[in-house]
């Protein structure tokens, strides 16, 4: 399969994602033989390294990374590296002539795949000196993959997406969401559209609410600096949330392919209420963690960590109730939640139906449990159907039950997958699982509406909810006026 021919440049081939999930999802590819024996690999970083000391450290990689690695050494052998600076000009003429060069060594047809594995003030001139440069004036196809955080907001957007399009048109950018490449969140669709039991259901007759958490143990660790810049509304809700939101959400598309899937999710982010003003304090709730216990441990505040400001305004967590105004969901709340410093490592999905008309079983104490389809996204992965049946015995009780299927143990060894398969993808030219430019900008356009609020008004209640909870009370607050409460995700 020619598309799978491709040199890869990866800029920021010293840093953390490149070791941790790049290198290690490149291996799989290979020793699945998914990735063609005519590829190479150039890595970019700024450090002075030998092609030698480069390929030792993918070899560590990738045994950090996976237990078995057999063929290893063949691997390595096809990865180069060029010291650079990429705010130097100079720099990318050398980096094009090893490009050439690799190109017909390994004859890999001038198809190029340009991964863009660095801060993100940078992806703007990389992109631009990648077109005045000539690294993509190729004969083969040429993509441009670009990690988040995609922009601060829509107009830092606008303009990082003005930069890149002058050398990659849209289809030949992918837009990294790695929620997008998890198993599970791929399988919302399957779920929804394979099924004749859920889709005819999936409506504000039948659903109550859907929420969707996507909670954190870790705090910020060392990335303090870009997260007082950032904090989890732009971090978290603009990206991957939005996104589980807009496939759950969806319109069965009439095809499976790329821009059938994108239209779809396109028109639930249009159809999204915008939440403005006075409004946003009513439909989002922030939170920032105080002190408090992990696993035994006392863990500091927020305001405490390294290279975060003592009287900080940023949220570490946040809370929101979405509504979609179409005929399919009128009236459904979407609540969402994610986190830093939560009880519980979990992103699921609750999708909670409405009651039954009447309840015949009322002698049992409680009253029935609604009917819940639980997609377990991580760490573990499955999904859980709630019931009520018959509880043993003479009487007549209902009890719950649950449904349960496991996809596999936890995980640890999730997350390079989600990487293995969006880098396939790329090589094969897929870009469903990425995000287009339009859905980009529209969540952008929800979340700045909300971050413009939060900004300006400091949440004097800060830290607001102890370390190892599921967050403030604001949040379970805000079920509450609706009715509902949170389900517990573990
Ligand atoms: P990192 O700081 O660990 O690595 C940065 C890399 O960029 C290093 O290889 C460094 O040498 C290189 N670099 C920095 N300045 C340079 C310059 N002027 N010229 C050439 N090279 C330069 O960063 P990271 O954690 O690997 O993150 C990279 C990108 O991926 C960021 O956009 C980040 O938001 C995103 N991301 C990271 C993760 C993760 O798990 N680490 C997850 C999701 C997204």
């Amino acid at each position: 399969n020619d598309n799978q021919t491709a040199l890869i440049m990866i800029f920021g081939a010293t840093g953390d994602l490149a070791k941790r999930k790049l290198f290690p999802s490149l291996y799989k590819l290979f020793e699945k033989d998914k990735l063609s024996k005519n590829f190479a690999v150039i890595g970019v970083a700024r450090r002075p390294l030998t092609n030698d000391e480069f390929q030792q450290s993918i070899k560590e990689s990738v045994k950090t990374a996976i237990e078995k690695e057999d063929r290893i050494d063949e691997f390595a052998s096809h990865f180069y590296y060029h010291s650079h600076d990429v705010t130097d000009s100079a720099s990318y003429a050398a980096l094009k002539n090893m490009a050439s060069d690799l190109d017909n060594h390994y004859q890999l047809n001038g198809n190029r795949i340009f991964y863009l594995a660095m801060a993100p003030e940078f992806f703007g001139s990389i992109a631009l000196h990648l077109k005045s440069d000539g690294l993509t004036d190729v004969r083969g196809f040429k993509r441009l993959v670009i990690e988040k955080p995609f922009g601060h907001d829509l107009e830092s957007a606008k303009e990082l997406n003005d930069q890149i399009r002058t050398a990659f048109s849209e289809d030949e950018i992918y837009r990294i969401d790695h929620y997008l490449g998890k198993e599970m969140v791929q399988n919302i669709e399957v779920i929804r559209f394979a099924n004749a039991i859920f889709e005819p259901l999936w409506n504000s007759r039948f659903i109550s609410n859907i929420q969707v958490t996507s909670s954190e143990i870790l705090g910020v660790e060392e990335r303090g600096r870009y997260y007082e810049n950032s904090g989890a509304l732009r971090d978290m809700v603009q990206n991957h949330l939005l996104q589980m939101v807009a496939l759950l959400a969806m319109e069965p598309p009439i095809r499976l392919n790329t821009e059938e899937i994108r239209s779809e999710k396109v028109k639930v982010l249009r159809a999204l209420r915008p939440i403005e003003g006075e409004e946003v304090n009513k439909y989002f709730v922030r939170g920032q963690y105080d002190e408090g216990t992990i696993n035994g441990k006392t863990v500091p505040s927020y305001r405490q960590e390294p290279m975060v400001a003592e009287n900080s305004n940023t949220e570490t967590f946040v809370a929101g109730k979405l509504l979609i105004d179409n005929f399919r969901w009128a009236g459904v709340p979407f609540y969402i939640r994610t986190g830093k410093r939560m009880a519980a490592k979990s992103t699921k999905i609750v999708i909670q139906f409405k009651d039954v008309p009447m309840n015949l079983y009322y002698q049992t104490e409680q009253p029935l449990n609604p009917n819940l389809l639980v997609i377990h996204i991580q760490p573990e992965e499955g999904v859980t159907i709630h019931l009520n049946a018959k509880k043993a015995g003479t009487g007549m009780e209902a009890t719950p039950i649950k449904l349960n299927y496991a996809n596999k143990g936890i995980d640890g060894i999730n997350t390079p997958e989600a990487y293995e398969k969006l880098l396939y993808d790329c090589m094969r030219g897929d870009a469903t699982n990425f995000t287009h430019w339009d859905e980009v900008a529209l969540s952008w356009s929800f979340t700045d509406k909300i971050s413009d609020v939060w900004e300006n008004h400091v949440d004097e209640s800060f830290p607001n909810y102890k370390s190892g909870t599921m967050g403030p009370k604001c949040s379970d607050e805000l079920l509450e006026k609706d009715g509902y409460f949170w389900w517990p995700v573990t």
